[in-house]
């Protein structure tokens, strides 16, 4: 029998690694990925997992090198919106699906002029925000409190509504913009044609707003946050009979993930004993 997972989609910071710079990541996922790999090659069914990030290719591969992660993913999802395949270690982009999203950005925000004019004069007034420098996003910014950011994301919110298609992408104290027709959610549904994998045998694991998109189960029926995630995500997975899982980052996503195939029956992809128990 097939295993049940064979897509994987984890979200980075705060998911996979620490939010304290340079500790490696948990040992224990890695051995999952290399045992669903070598099941998936035995039956003729690779598994394929694929970082899907907020961060850009030259960010993420740095930050892979520096946590020393023992395996690259198959895909990324970068700036959640672009899709890449890895290749011997470079990332080449899904053209069609990139252009149209950058063709659906440059549009969007080029019509929305008034909106980042009025946004920009909001944070600099009202708040003590950071606007920062973003290619993705006419307005960026770091607040200096999560109240800062929800007061922020609460001001676009009002004016939102003149904009069709125009989204906020929060995480944590970040808040950037987006077409509403590219996120986690969307990149991992059209990755999943790409590869012949459905929602069906997909897990998702994320810690964020920015992960809600993908932690459904139109995108992935398994869905696993890590104890670290907010609360809005925890309830969100367990709402979908998601896994929250009870230790933080990467070794959250094992417990998770292997809890998630016991309760299907499924044979434990590393030894007899869950690393939980
Ligand atoms: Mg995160």
């Amino acid at each position: 029998m097939p295993d049940p997972i064979r897509l994987l989609s984890t979200d980075l910071d705060g998911t996979l690694i620490d939010f304290r710079p340079g500790l490696p990541a948990e040992p224990s996922f890695f051995e999952r990925v290399e045992a669903a790999r070598a099941r998936g090659a035995e039956a003729g069914l690779p598994f394929i997992w694929t970082i899907n990030t907020g961060r850009w290719w030259q960010s993420l591969s740095a930050e892979l090198l520096a946590r020393a992660f023992p395996l690259a993913p198959d895909w990324v999802i970068l700036t959640e919106r672009e899709i890449y395949r890895i290749h011997n270690g470079r990332a080449l982009a899904e053209y069609g699906w990139n252009r149209r999203c950058a063709e659906a950005h440059r549009e969007l925000f080029a019509v929305a002029a008034p909106f980042w004019q009025e946004l920009r004069e909001f944070v600099e007034s009202q708040t003590g925000a950071e606007l920062l420098p973003d290619p993705g996003s006419p307005v960026a910014l770091r607040a200096r409190t999560d109240h800062e950011a929800d007061r922020v994301s609460q001001f676009a919110e009002t004016r939102l509504g003149e904009w069709p298609g125009l989204a906020i992408v929060r995480n944590g104290v970040y808040l950037r913009f987006c077409h509403s027709d590219y996120d986690k959610g969307s990149c991992l549904r059209h990755l999943q044609e790409i590869v012949g994998i459905p929602p069906q045998a997909t897990l998702a694991a994320g810690d964020h707003y920015n992960d809600l998109p993908m932690l459904t189960r139109r995108s992935a029926h398994w869905l696993v946050c890590p104890g670290n995630a907010i609360e809005p995500v925890r309830s969100v997975v367990l709402a979908q009979g998601g896994y929250a899982a009870g230790q933080n980052f990467a070794a959250g996503v094992v417990e998770g993930w292997d809890a998630l195939l016991a309760q299907a029956g499924a044979e434990p992809l590393v030894g007899e004993v869950a690393a939980w128990e």
